[in-house]
């Protein structure tokens, strides 16, 4: 059970977080790990896996009328998730980097096999097949796993 008190990073999954003020009423943190500030409530109301889910979805011919009715989002939210793919938003980033650490964890499958496994579902959801996407989706993924792997490191020796 999270402790709302004391959140964890959505980047990094650190849980060395500060309050640091507050956006338009909603309680902001900043972590101490990764240096990014976050906001739980907007986070909450389609959590990162959620929409990545629902681009999968998209991508596998539901229409987008279809995939917003399905998870109460209008059709131009869900179009606004598919350009964030496109364009390699953390958000994104963060939904795959969470699917190959369960690869890893909960199937015992081997860090390489599950980054291509994971690539591939990129390709597919974002239909970005070209070399320069392909490759730098890969080092956004290695680059995040590093860190959350670093910060679990850093929490554990508090
Ligand atoms: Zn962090």
């Amino acid at each position: 059970m999270a402790d709302m008190n004391k959140p964890e990073c959505p980047s990094c999954l650190g849980t060395s977080v500060v309050r640091n003020g507050k956006v338009r009423g909603h309680q902001r943190y900043k972590c101490h790990f990764c240096q990014k500030n976050f906001v739980l409530e907007f986070e909450h109301r389609w959590p990162n896996e959620s929409r990545l889910l629902n681009l999968l979805l998209l991508a596998s011919g539901e229409s987008r009328d279809e995939v917003a009715k399905g998870c109460r989002a209008t059709p131009e939210t869900v179009s606004r998730w598919l350009s964030d793919a496109k364009d390699q938003k953390d958000w994104f980033i963060e939904a795959l980097a969470n699917g190959v650490n369960y690869a890893v964890v909960e199937k015992s499958e081997s860090l390489e096999d599950a980054l291509e496994d994971t690539v591939k579902l990129y390709c597919l959801v974002t239909e970005d097949t070209s070399e320069l996407g392909v490759s730098r989706i890969a080092q956004k993924l290695r680059e995040l796993l590093e860190l959350r792997r670093q910060s679990a490191k850093f929490d554990g020796s508090q």
